[in-house]
């Protein structure tokens, strides 16, 4: 029977801002497995930051006739007119965790951005309800850094308006760069005297920079300080007391909803979504999932229980004596 034809297999383009970062590892090797589980290849590319480097990996993958192109955007503005292209080819585009906008995107799958950053307000306010507050925010050309100002402002704004919080500062780190993170808050430190009471941070590549600043005026500890991934190195700052709180957010569910949602777009398949985000030219059909506040008191319960890190990892630095038992 020669009409028998294998079906040719899906291939996805995977498109992505870097690999330098812990959690994009985790969310590359997330998807490419179950993305093979689901019977599709993927051709994942890192762009190491690079917009216009990211634009052209972009455009090979679409060269190498892949079904659809998902992407980790680097500058969501930037990368804007791929989706024209890549519709063109007759490929439809999936925003991974960060927007793409003005566009006429397809997908969207992410977490609740806003209440990222709502719940890093929401934890340091609890301990600090007053006081000089500096705000260290993320990569100004990642659409994600705004949601999370956003959802901490819906928090401090108010504490502001009753004059019981001053913003003191407010700095946004180019790439969300531990170095550049550093510096912003060396600065912030030599320009208020140490006069800071508490620290919102947008996330943990950001307050693994802002630590060792406060660390080296002896304030790690003192000075209440957000973050967000659950990374290794910040989870151990929390159970050390150094750091106040992440956010952490099941990859897992983001990375397996996004290679089912590229699978069933490549099979011309009803689409999973659960809302949808404006992207400043339309309403982008959107998967969004839930954040989860972690400080060392549910680190067991969340983080190590789900094994997105080891308990012998996390505890690595604490006497053995002190590790909870689980
Ligand atoms: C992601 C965060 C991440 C940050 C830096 C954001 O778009 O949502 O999880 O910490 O980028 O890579």
């Amino acid at each position: 029977n020669e009409s028998t034809k294998a079906p040719e297999k899906i291939k996805i383009g995977f498109s992505m801002d870097n690999l330098a970062l812990e959690r994009w590892q985790k969310d590359r090797d997330l998807f490419v497995k179950k993305a093979q589980e689901l019977g599709a290849e993927v051709l994942v590319q890192s762009a190491n930051s690079d917009p216009q480097l990211q634009y052209s990996q972009c455009q090979n993958l679409l060269a190498q006739g892949i079904q659809v192109l998902v992407i980790l955007p680097t500058d969501g503005s930037a990368i804007a007119p791929i989706v024209e292209e890549a519709h063109k080819a007759g490929v439809k585009v999936l925003a991974y965790d960060r927007l793409i906008m003005n566009s006429d995107l397809d997908y969207y799958v992410s977490f609740d951005n806003v209440k990222v950053g709502e719940l890093q307000a929401e934890a340091i306010t609890k301990l600090v309800p007053k006081g000089r507050y500096f705000l260290l925010e993320g990569s100004p050309t990642d659409n994600n850094a705004k949601l999370f100002y956003e959802g901490q402002m819906k928090v401090l704004k108010p504490l502001v308006d009753k004059g019981d919080i001053k913003i003191v500062g407010e700095q946004w780190a180019k790439n969300w760069d531990t170095n550049e993170a550093y510096k912003i808050m060396q600065n912030a430190l030599v320009a208020n005297n140490n006069k800071i009471d508490a620290v919102v941070d947008a996330n943990d590549s950001t307050a693994l920079g802002a630590i060792r600043a406060l660390e080296e005026q002896g304030l790690a500890g003192k000075v209440p300080i957000s973050g967000q991934d659950a990374d290794l190195a910040n989870c151990q700052l929390i159970v050390e007391g150094k750091q106040t709180m992440t956010v952490y957010k099941p990859i897992v569910l983001e990375a397996t909803k996004a290679a089912e949602m590229a699978v069933s777009i490549a099979k011309g398949e009803k689409v999973e979504t659960n809302g949808t985000v404006n992207n400043g030219k339309i309403d982008v059909p959107s998967m969004l999932l839930t954040p989860i506040a972690v400080d060392k008191s549910n680190m067991v319960d969340t983080v190590i229980k789900d094994g997105f890190q080891k308990l012998e990892d996390v505890y690595k630095n604490v006497p053995k004596d002190q590790w909870p038992k689980q």
